[in-house]
């Protein structure tokens, strides 16, 4: 099971997958488009975020469990 925060601000075509940080256990939004990362709702408001390519190799599909103890936990999130 894979979980989005909706659609990216950024490109407003692609999903946010949620992914779990190995290195450090955050667990960010991912678009699966244009390749931007958000640490949290609050960048996503704020249009902020980070690219995340360069990272990418160190993360894995975050768990509803991992999500509900995250900054992620009280955002509106889809699953697939
Ligand atoms: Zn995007």
């Amino acid at each position: 099971m894979q979980f989005h925060a909706g659609h990216c601000p950024n490109c407003h075509n692609g999903r946010l997958f949620l992914f779990r940080e190995s290195e450090t256990g955050d667990v960010y939004g991912h678009c699966e488009e244009c390749e931007q990362g958000y640490r949290s709702p609050d960048e996503i408001e704020s249009r902020g975020g980070f690219l995340t390519l360069l990272n990418d190799s160190d993360a894995e599909w975050a768990t509803a469990d991992e999500i509900s103890r995250s900054v992620w936990a009280n955002y509106r999130i889809f699953q697939t």
